[in-house]
C-alpha cells in the first residue's frame, strides 16, 4: 500500500523565536533554515516581514532550499481592504514560497480582541487568502485559539476553517494557542473538522503546557490532520511547542506512523538528529536537556549492573529504539552501583579489549567507588571516566604539566567611580623543554583561569583550537568530611562531538582546574596529539 504524505511545518524561526531568553540574529536564523532544509522539512516559517527587520532582511538573503519558506503576519485588519493593509502589503511583497496568516476562530476573541464583527473577521480570512494566492504564494492559515473557539462556538470556528479552505487555502492549521487541550479532545474535534475539510488540507500546531503538545500532534494525525507543526527542540513560548525532534523518530521508527506515512526525511537525515538538537542548544548557548527523549545523552544510558548485562547479550531487551538510528549512543553508567558488566561494557565502547578476568578490572572499580565516595560522579562526566581507565591502564601521555598558576580577584572602584569585579589568571605551563606563561582576564575566576590555559600550549595550540565550554555546573555537597564543590563542564568541539569532566575538592578553583584539565587532556587524546 503506497504510504500517505504527513507535511512536516518548522517554526523554530518564529513561534520558537518566542522562547524566554532566546534571540537569534540573521546569521543564527540562516544556519538553522540550513539544518531545517537538510533535515528534510516541507515547510520553515522563518518570521514576520516588514515586523521585524532581521526577518525582513532574512527573507532578503534567503537561500533556495528543499522547504518551503513562509512568511508569517496577520490577516488584513478589520474594515481596510487588503489593497489598503501596509502589514499585508509587506507579507505578499516578501520573497516567500508560502504565507501563514494568523486568525481569530474563537468569536469570543473576535469581538473583544479584535473589536470586530463575526462576518468581517471571515471575510477578512477571505480576501487575505485571495491576495496570496493572486500573488502567487502558497496560502495558510492559523485558526488561532481553535479549540477553545470550538468548544464555544463549533459553528463559528468551523465557518473560520472553511472560510480559508474554500478560497483554496493550501492548509488550515488548527492552533491550540493556550496549550490546554488534551489528546481526547483534539482527536475529536480534529476528527469533526475532517469530516468538512478533507485531512490533507489540515494542519496541527500544538503547545505544550500540559506536556503533552507531542500527544496532540499526534491525536490529530490519527484523526485525520496532515500537517504538522512544531520546532527543534520544542522551543516556544512558555511551555513551548510540538517538538519535532520527539516526533520526527517516532514518525519514522514507529511501525504504526512508519507503515502508513512518508514524511520526506530520509534514514540519514534521522541519524542526524540527534547533532541537529545539539548544535540548535549550541547556537543559544544553553546546555542540552540530557534526558530529551531520543537524543538526550540519558537516553539509552543504563545504570544498573543487572540490566547492562543483558543489554550487553541483546540491546533490544531495555532499548526501546536503536541508538545509532537517531544519531544517540548506547552509554553504560559507570558508578559505585555499577559492577563488572558496565564497566566492561564502558570500556569496549571507548575501545579497550580488557579480559573479564583481568586483575586491573578490578582496581578500577575500586578507584571508581573510591572516587565517588569523595564527591566524584563518572556517570555524569564520560570523559572524566576515560581518561581515568586510560590512564589506569597506562595510556595518557604526558602531553604538559601545569608548574603553578595563579588566580586573583580584584574589587575596585574604576575611572569613572563605579565599582568592579575583576578576575586574572596567570599560568605557568611546561610543554616538553619550553616553558610557557600565559595571563588572561575573565568575566570570572573560573573564566580568566580557562582563558590562560588555553591561550597557549605551544606544539599542542592546534589541536585545542576547536575547544569550547558550553555548560559549567557546580554543586555543594556533603561528602561526610565537610563540605566539598563539584564542577561538572561540558565541552564541545568542532567536529560537534561532547563531552563532559568533572572536578571535586573543597576549593571552587581548583575543583573547576581539575574538570578543565580533563576537557583538555581529553581533547589531545580525542584528536590524536602526538605524546
Ligand atoms: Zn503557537
Amino acid at each position: 500500500m503506497p504510504r500517505e504524505r504527513l507535511h512536516l511545518f518548522d517554526t523554530t524561526l518564529r513561534d520558537g523565536a518566542q522562547t524566554n531568553g532566546v534571540d537569534f540574529t540573521l546569521a543564527d536564523k540562516l544556519a538553522i533554515a540550513g539544518m531545517l532544509d537538510e533535515l528534510g522539512v516541507d515547510y520553515i516559517e522563518a518570521g514576520y516581514p516588514g515586523a521585524n527587520p532581521i526577518d525582513t532582511q532574512f527573507f532578503a538573503e534567503r537561500r533556495p532550499g528543499r522547504a518551503k519558506i513562509t512568511a508569517f503576519g496577520m490577516t488584513r485588519r478589520p474594515g481596510r481592504s487588503a489593497a489598503n493593509d501596509l502589514g499585508l502589503a509587506a507579507l505578499l511583497a516578501a520573497e516567500a514560497d508560502a504565507i501563514c496568516f494568523v486568525a481569530k476562530s474563537w468569536d469570543y476573541h473576535v469581538r473583544v480582541a479584535l473589536e470586530t464583527t463575526a462576518e468581517e473577521n471571515l471575510a477578512s480570512i477571505r480576501d487575505s487568502v485571495r491576495a496570496a494566492k493572486a500573488k502567487g504564494r502558497e496560502a495558510l492559515l492559523d485558526c488561532e485559539h481553535f479549540f477553545d473557539g470550538y468548544k464555544a462556538n463549533a459553528a463559528y470556528a468551523l465557518a473560520c476553517a472553511k472560510a480559508a479552505y474554500e478560497e483554496g487555502a493550501r492548509w488550515v492549521v488548527l492552533c491550540d494557542t493556550n496549550g490546554g487541550t488534551q489528546p481526547h479532545e483534539v482527536e475529536k474535534i480534529v476528527g469533526e473538522v475532517c469530516r468538512h475539510i478533507p485531512g490533507d488540507r489540515v494542519g496541527i500546531h500544538a503547545h505544550n503546557d500540559t506536556e503533552q503538545a507531542v500527544a496532540n500532534t499526534f491525536a490529530a494525525v490519527r484523526a485525520g490532520a496532515r500537517q504538522i507543526q512544531g520546532t527543534l527542540n520544542g522551543l516556544g513560548e512558555r511551555c513551548g511547542n510540538a517538538n519535532l525532534v520527539s516526533i520526527i523518530p517516532t514518525l519514522k521508527l514507529k511501525a504504526d506512523y512508519a507503515e502508513k506515512f512518508d514524511i520526506g526525511v530520509s534514514d540519514q537525515a534521522l541519524a542526524r538528529i540527534a547533532r541537529v538538537s545539539h548544535a540548535l542548544d549550541d547556537l543559544l548557548n544553553r546546555a542540552a536537556d540530557r534526558h530529551a527523549p531520543y537524543v538526550g545523552e540519558s537516553a539509552f544510558a543504563t545504570k544498573a549492573g543487572i540490566h547492562a548485562s543483558a543489554i550487553m547479550k541483546d540491546p533490544a531487551t531495555y532499548e526501546h529504539v536503536a541508538p545509532e538510528r537517531v544519531g544517540n549512543k548506547r552509554k553504560l553508567l559507570v558508578s559505585d552501583q555499577s559492577g563488572r558488566s558496565n564497566l566492561l561494557a564502558e570500556l569496549d565502547r571507548i575501545g579497550f579489549a580488557i579480559d573479564r578476568d583481568d586483575q586491573r578490572l578490578g582496581r578500577l572499580l575500586e578507584e571508581v567507588k573510591e572516587r565517588e565516595a569523595m564527591g566524584y560522579a563518572y556517570e555524569a562526566a564520560d570523559a572524566s571516566f576515560e581518561l581515568l581507565a586510560r590512564r589506569l591502564l597506562g595510556r595518557v601521555p604526558r602531553y604538559f604539566e601545569v608548574e603553578k598558576f595563579d588566580v586573583n580577584v580584584e574589587q575596585r572602584v574604576n575611572a569613572k567611580g563605579e565599582r568592579v569585579t575583576v578576575s586574572q589568571a596567570v599560568v605557568k605551563v611546561r610543554v616538553g623543554d619550553e616553558c610557557l606563561i600565559s595571563a588572561a582576564e575573565g568575566i570570572g575566576p573560573v573564566n580568566a583561569l580557562d582563558l590562560a590555559l588555553r591561550k597557549d600550549l605551544g606544539k599542542y595550540q592546534g589541536f585545542i583550537t576547536g575547544l569550547k565550554l558550553t555548560d559549567y555546573r557546580v554543586r555543594i555537597l556533603d561528602a561526610g568530611t565537610g563540605a566539598v564543590t563539584r564542577v561538572l563542564i561540558e565541552s564541545a568541539d568542532e567536529t560537534g562531538d561532547h563531552w563532559t569532566t568533572i572536578g571535586v575538592s573543597a576549593n571552587i578553583i581548583d575543583a573547576s582546574f581539575q574538570a578543565l584539565m580533563d576537557s583538555i587532556v581529553y581533547k589531545l587524546v580525542k584528536s590524536g596529539a602526538p605524546a
